[in-house]
C-alpha cells in the first residue's frame, strides 16, 4: 500500500489530505477533505498533477523590458521546466495585447502561453 499526504489547495481551509492506494490508483482511498473538492484535488494531483504557470519573458522594448504571461489552463507539471527554459531563452517584439498568444500548444499539451497585460511599445 502507498501513502502519501497533501495539503488541499482549492480553499484557504487547507485541508490535510491523507492518500492511499494500492497498484494504478484502483483503490484510491483520501481521508482528511471536508468536501468532495478535496478528494477531487488529491485525486487530480496523484493521477496527473498540473498547475497554471506564469512567467515574465525578455521584450525588445525598453521601457518594459519583461512582459508577465501565464498558460490559459493548467500545464502538466512534467512540462513545466521545458516550458520556463523556453520562455527564459525568448525575446518578443512589442507591442502586444492581452490576450496575444505567444506559444501555441505547448508540446502538444493542448495548453497555449498567453500574455497577461498589453504593452502598446
Ligand atoms: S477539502 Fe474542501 S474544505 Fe478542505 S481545503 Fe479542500 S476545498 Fe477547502
Amino acid at each position: 500500500m502507498k501513502k502519501r499526504d497533501l495539503i488541499c489547495i482549492s480553499c484557504p481551509f487547507g485541508c490535510r489530505l491523507h492518500a492511499e492506494w494500492s497498484g494504478t490508483f484502483e483503490e484510491l482511498k483520501i481521508t482528511g477533505n471536508r468536501c468532495p473538492r478535496g478528494a477531487a484535488y488529491a485525486d487530480r494531483e496523484l493521477r496527473n498533477p498540473a498547475r497554471i504557470v506564469t512567467a515574465v519573458v525578455r521584450s525588445t522594448s525598453a521601457e518594459h523590458p519583461w512582459l508577465p504571461v501565464r498558460t490559459d489552463r493548467e500545464l502538466p507539471k512534467p512540462l513545466i521546466d521545458a516550458l520556463l527554459n523556453r520562455l527564459y531563452r525568448m525575446r518578443v517584439e512589442v507591442p502586444v495585447s492581452r490576450g496575444d498568444i505567444l506559444i501555441e500548444n505547448f508540446e502538444n499539451s493542448s495548453v497555449n502561453v498567453i500574455f497577461s497585460s498589453t504593452t502598446t511599445r
